[in-house]
């Protein structure tokens, strides 16, 4: 059983405190220098429950890759899986693996295919509080999406909007 994670909004995030203490132990063991958060959407339909395992399947058969692109995935029910580990780059971002993470929210397109912030509350709280912990880790980290690195509309919304005045200092206030 994982431990479930409070949030201020008093909602659980499941996987959030595994997900902590690896941020932690990663930032302690500074094997990689990280400046930017990227953040992704799986480009799957609205209410797809897509898991880790499925994505790590995609990207190692398909696109031939060592492991999953991802550090982290938010499923819909806003729990935080495990993907590559942090001590490794990621695969998600040309040109900015080696200094970042990537996070990708399950969902992303509506049932039609285009373009859609699906995310859910659940998966928005999750994602907040993920990105705070990096934060906490990392504090100069800027939050981006895949948007502005690529000619690509993934995630879906304007993350480094969302995310720019989201500060360690406030996430200690709110608790
Ligand atoms: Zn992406």
């Amino acid at each position: 059983m994982e431990t479930i994670t409070q949030t201020a909004a008093g909602m659980p995030v499941p996987g959030l405190s595994r997900a902590g203490n690896e941020i932690k132990s990663f930032a302690k063991s500074a094997s990689r220098q990280i400046s930017e958060i990227i953040v992704h959407c799986s480009a799957t339909p609205a209410g797809r429950n897509v898991r880790c395992s499925e994505i790590r399947r995609w990207h190692m058969a398909d696109r031939g890759f060592s492991d999953i692109g991802y550090h982290f995935v938010i499923a819909l029910d806003g729990t935080v899986e495990t993907g590559r580990p942090l001590s490794q780059p990621g695969a998600h971002c040309v040109g900015h693996n080696r200094k970042s993470i990537g996070i990708c929210y399950i969902g992303g397109v509506d049932h039609k295919g285009n373009a859609s912030d699906t995310r859910t509350i659940s998966q928005k709280e999750a994602l907040t509080r993920l990105i705070l912990i990096i934060k906490q880790a990392f504090p100069n980290v800027r939050v981006h999406g895949h948007r502005d690195f690529a000619r690509k509309e993934c995630p879906s919304f304007d993350a480094a909007s969302e995310y720019a005045g989201l500060t360690v200092h406030d996430f200690s206030r709110k608790r």
